[in-house]
């Protein structure tokens, strides 16, 4: 039997964590899961409510919402109680609370739980901050991806023009920057690189050349399961 294997990919905003896992993905037959649409969706949910960015509010709030992820073809689709809301998750006052939000202890211990359980029979390809150092510590393949704050501003840019969302070069900047201090500085499972993690930095090199890089070292970590395994 072809063993399947799980990979993590951290690293972050910007840093083509999304792209990268998709790719790889699509090209090993795998699930590709983006843990940051989860934190985007209880966001989404907490700005709907219109109530006060008070902890105990966001906890009531997530034990009464669905949050599902749907492979799509092109891309994940986002579910909140069953309504679509992929592109909505991509708007800058998402952006802009969401990592307050993905700081909450409990709003954590229950995103991470719903990702151990889609991945917890491999095939899985997770995109995240804490995947390799928390959700899947036990991860057959790591990997931190990195790139200058710049080269990912840019690159937002261009996804979010995709999409139709307009935001200038220095907003977009000056988010990211906000965003990775927040993410690496809180409490809970801050944005870090595990020990056993391959840093990989793509701020000069393509998507192709970063997918082949990590669909290589897959290759082999199945190959050898499949022999180990028999
Ligand atoms: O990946 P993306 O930029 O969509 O993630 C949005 C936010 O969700 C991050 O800035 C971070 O605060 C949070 N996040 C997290 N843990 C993850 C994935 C995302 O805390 N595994």
């Amino acid at each position: 039997m072809n063993q399947k294997i799980i990979i993590a990919i951290d690293g972050p905003a910007g840093s083509g964590k999304s792209t990268t896992a998709r790719i790889v993905a699509k090209r090993l037959n795998y699930i590709y899961i983006d843990t940051g649409a989860m934190y985007r969706a209880v966001t989404l949910a907490w700005l709907k409510s219109g109530l006060e960015l008070d902890e105990q509010n966001v906890n009531n709030i997530v034990d009464n919402i669905t949050i599902n992820l749907i492979q799509g073809e092109q891309q994940q689709i986002v579910l909140l109680n069953n309504e679509d809301i992929t592109q909505e998750i991509r708007k800058p006052e998402i952006t802009k609370f969401v990592s307050p939000i993905s700081a909450m202890g409990y709003i954590r211990k229950k995103m991470v739980a719903q990702q151990r359980e889609m991945g917890k029979f491999g095939g899985v390809v997770m995109d995240g901050r804490d995947i390799g150092t928390v959700v899947f510590p036990k991860a057959e393949l790591k990997i931190f991806l990195i790139a200058n704050a710049e080269e990912r501003a840019k690159r937002r840019l261009k996804e979010l023009s995709l999409v139709g969302i307009n935001q200038s070069f220095d907003e977009i900047l000056q988010s990211i920057v906000q965003r990775d201090q927040y993410d690496s500085s809180r409490d809970i499972s801050p944005l870090s690189k595990a020990d056993d993690a391959i840093e990989l930095d793509t701020t000069n090199i393509t998507i192709d050349e970063q997918c082949n890089f990590i669909i290589d070292r897959a290759l082999k970590i199945i190959e050898r399961f499949n022999k180990f395994c028999g």
